[in-house]
C-alpha cells in the first residue's frame, strides 16, 4: 500500500457499516489506517462481526448504534465520536433500505421510511459531521446513491426519488463546503451482491446480468475501492461528482 493512500490518523464514520457494502467500506478504510466508527440500527451481531474483521486485520474500530433518520440520535452519536476521538474527518453515508411496491399500492409510510432513512439520514449526518470539519478545514463526505437514482425503476419510486435526491444533495453540499477543503462526492453502485439484493430470484439475477456489459453482479469490495479513492489523497481534487460502479449498465 503506497503511503499516498494512507488514511492514518483519520476518524471515520460509516453509516450502515454492519453489513454488505458498508462493511466492505469499513474494512477497506480500516486497512488504510482510519479509526472506523461502525454504525448500525438493528443488528448488533453483524456490527460486532465488522469490528472483528477490522481488528483482525490490525485496524481500529468502534460500534455506534443509532437510527440515521433520527436527528437527536445522530447529533448525540457524532458528539460522542468527537468527544472520544477529537474529531470526525470522514463520513460515509451508506445506510439505506428498500420498501418496494408499485406506486398504486405504495403506502405513505413506505415512502416516508425510505426517504427518511436514505435521504434525510444523509442530510442529518452530514450536517452534524460538517461542523467539526469546517473548523478543521478538512473533511471528506461520500454519499452512497444508486444506479436506480439515474434510471428509475418500476416498483421503487420511493428508493429512486431518495437516491436521485442524494445526487442533488451531494452537488449542493460540495459547493457549500469546497472553500473549507471539504469534498463531497457520491458513489452509485449498480447491482451488488448483498442482503439487499439476495432476495431477488435467480431469474431476475440472470436478467440483470444480461443488462450489464461486464456480465456479472458487482461485489461490495468493488464499491469500497471507489469510496477509498475519493477519500484518499488521489481524490483530493474531486468534488461534487458521482462515481458509477455498475459494470457499464448505465453510462
Ligand atoms: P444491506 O446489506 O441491506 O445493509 C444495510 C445497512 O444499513 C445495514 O448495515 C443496516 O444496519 C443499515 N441501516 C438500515 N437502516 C438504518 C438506519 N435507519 N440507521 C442506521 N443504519 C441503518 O444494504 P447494502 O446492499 O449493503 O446497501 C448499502 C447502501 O448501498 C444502501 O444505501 C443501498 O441503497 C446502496 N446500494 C446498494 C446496491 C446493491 O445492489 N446492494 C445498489 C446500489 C446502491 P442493520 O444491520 O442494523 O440492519
Amino acid at each position: 500500500m503506497g503511503e499516498i493512500m494512507s488514511l492514518t490518523g483519520k476518524i471515520a464514520l460509516v453509516t450502515g457499516g454492519s453489513r454488505g457494502i458498508g462493511r466492505a467500506i469499513c474494512q477497506r478504510i480500516g486497512s488504510l489506517g482510519a479509526h472506523v466508527f461502525i454504525n448500525y440500527v438493528a443488528n448488533p451481531a453483524a456490527a460486532e462481526e465488522s469490528k472483528l474483521l477490522i481488528e483482525n486485520a490490525g485496524g481500529r474500530a468502534d460500534i455506534l448504534c443509532f437510527d440515521v433518520a433520527d436527528g437527536e440520535q445522530v447529533q448525540e452519536a457524532i458528539k460522542q465520536i468527537v468527544t472520544e476521538s477529537g474529531s470526525l474527518d470522514i463520513l460515509v453515508n451508506n445506510a439505506g433500505i428498500t420498501r418496494d411496491g408499485l406506486m398504486a399500492r405504495m403506502k405513505e409510510t413506505d415512502w416516508d421510511l425510505v426517504l427518511d432513512t436514505n435521504l434525510k439520514g444523509a442530510f442529518l449526518c452530514a450536517k452534524a459531521a460538517s461542523r467539526g470539519m469546517m473548523k478543521k478545514k478538512w473533511g471528506r463526505i461520500v454519499n452512497i446513491t444508486s444506479v436506480i437514482g439515474y434510471t428509475g425503476n418500476a416498483g421503487q419510486i420511493n428508493y429512486a426519488a431518495a437516491k436521485a435526491g442524494l445526487v442533488g444533495l451531494t452537488k449542493s453540499m460540495a459547493r457549500e463546503f469546497a472553500s473549507r477543503n471539504i469534498t463531497v462526492n457520491g458513489v452509485a453502485p449498480g447491482y451488488i451482491v448483498t442482503d439487499m439484493t439476495s432476495s431477488l430470484s435467480e431469474g431476475i439475477q440472470e436478467k440483470i446480468k444480461a443488462e450489464v456489459p461486464l456480465a456479472s453482479l458487482g461485489t461490495p469490495e468493488d464499491v469500497a475501492g471507489a469510496v477509498a479513492y475519493l477519500l484518499g489523497e488521489d481524490g483530493r481534487y474531486v468534488t461534487g461528482q458521482v462515481l458509477h460502479v455498475n459494470g457499464g449498465m448505465y453510462m
